[in-house]
């Protein structure tokens, strides 16, 4: 009898003794990575440091005295987006592989005027950057990032909260005693987004006493001597809340990572690692991963995938590698490449069964989970992939040995997401969502599979082989 069922196992099972031990360095590699990638400001000077590593140079956008293209450059671009390249042993007229994902998450930003007194304490007013459920952002240690720059034009970069001596901030919760109103309300009622104040400082200087906003002057007094900065110099700054909570192993069999950000840093993560380990073959498509910034809140923006940026990251190696070129070579070139657009999908969380269709949702430990649309209510606002590219793609990772699983946000019609996929589909190149499963998206402390950080890491390498 022929085995004509569809049958599933975990990455885990009959994994061979070697492969668990590349698993295990992997995922070591990725918790040091995910530790210091808490921003898209940081993650880039992360990956940009790794590229360096590895003989990638850096190159500016169109720069003027760059007498001949390296086979590998990145660029980066306002400091919150990326694009790699390698050229070697590809003809650019054959198309591009592209793994494109995203290094921007969820977090609080500061308002832009944020320091305020209240009652006895001093606070900093937040705006929410994408979508948080806000109550997971009450009474947990947060760490501030950004930039701040002075009059004189000198840029303070910010990190304060990840190093053991740091103080951290809160946003401190209603104690329970006085909750009997507040647990009636609706979620979205309960905590608003005004109410996401965080304590900055209490106390004040006995020469100061008498003065007005005397608790602000003492927290200005301690800026001013660390940074050099006033209270004007936060109007035009950028500085965010992030989780002051390192990534680490989870459960007794070490087989799961709990961290902030893997949506979609371990995608970003697991693409650079398949870039570098990326040996091109003869005739080859050229590889290129773009780290976006930008897609939690719509891809808008200079450095959000809307932009133009991958249409420059094209031209400038036509610029150089092909004599006389018309523009329109940059849509020959677009409808003959392969995208993966490398993002997270909804893992089946086992306390909300009622969300998850079992047999089309992803589930941890099952592999990278190729997601042929998003979108919601009737595939709205959906890129669907093709049949013919997943094809294509999956035979290739059957070749390599790929596990992967299919994957699909939650029930019809309980809810939804988007990717950066439909934004480069519009180009006319084949598209396909491919990531990691994660269990609880877009919360603090977000959990995956060591497994499947691997298996995406080898389709990644195995999707750079691509006809
Ligand atoms: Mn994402
Ligand atoms: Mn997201």
């Amino acid at each position: 009898m022929k085995n004509l069922l569809f049958n599933q196992t975990p990455v885990f099972d009959k994994l061979e003794k070697h492969i668990l031990k590349k698993v295990d360095s992997l995922s070591d590699e990725y918790i040091q990575f995910l530790s210091k990638a808490k921003t898209e400001r940081t993650s880039i000077k992360v990956i940009s440091e790794l590229l360096k590593k590895y003989g990638y140079k850096e190159i500016e956008l169109y720069q003027d005295s760059l007498k001949e293209l390296p086979n590998k450059f990145f660029i980066i671009f306002q400091n919150k987006n990326l694009a790699c390249v390698n050229l070697e042993n590809a003809d650019i007229n054959n198309g591009i592989n592209f793994l494109i994902s995203h290094i921007d998450a969820p977090r609080i930003d500061l308002k832009q005027n944020p320091l305020i007194e209240m009652s006895n304490l001093l606070m900093f007013k937040t705006h929410y950057y994408g979508g948080i459920k806000k109550y997971q952002w009450l009474n947990i240690p947060l760490a501030l990032y950004g930039i701040i720059m002075t009059k004189e034009g000198k840029k303070i970069e910010v990190s304060i909260g990840d190093n053991a001596n740091d103080p951290i901030f809160v946003i401190p919760d209603l104690a329970i005693h006085l909750s009997s109103k507040m647990i009636e309300k609706k979620m979205n009622e309960a905590i608003t987004g005004e109410m996401l104040n965080a304590v900055a400082g209490s106390i004040y200087s006995q020469h100061e006493k008498k003065e007005n906003q005397k608790i602000k002057l003492y927290a200005l007094n301690i800026l001013n001597k660390k940074y050099g900065i006033k209270e004007t110099d936060f109007l035009t700054a950028e500085l965010q809340f992030v989780p002051a909570i390192s990534p680490r192993y989870a459960g007794f069999d070490l087989s799961l990572i709990a961290g902030y950000g893997h949506d979609d840093r371990s995608c970003a993560f697991a693409s650079l690692k398949a870039l570098l380990d990326y040996i091109p073959q003869k005739t080859n498509k050229a590889a290129v991963s773009i780290f976006y910034d930008k897609e939690e809140i719509g891809s808008d923006g200079s450095t959000g995938a809307k932009s133009r940026f991958i249409e420059d990251v094209i031209y400038q190696i036509l610029e150089h590698k092909i004599r006389n070129f018309k523009s329109y070579y940059i849509r020959k070139i677009l409808l003959k490449s392969n995208v993966i657009s490398a993002d997270v999908n909804t893992a089946i969380n086992p306390n909300f069964p009622e969300v998850f269709e079992n047999q089309n949702c992803s589930k941890l430990g099952y592999g990278v989970v190729i997601t042929k649309f998003t979108g919601s209510r009737g595939k709205s606002g959906a890129s669907e992939a093709n049949t013919e590219y997943l094809n294509k793609l999956t035979a290739q990772f059957a070749k390599d040995k790929v596990k992967w699983q299919i994957g699909e946000i939650g029930k019809v019609d309980e809810g939804g997401g988007g990717t950066i996929a439909k934004f480069i589909a519009k180009y006319g190149c084949n598209v396909v969502d491919c990531g990691l499963p994660v269990m609880s998206m877009h919360s603090p402390f977000e959990l995956i599979s060591k497994f499947d950080l691997y298996s995406a890491h080898t389709a990644y390498k195995s999707f750079l082989k691509l006809k």
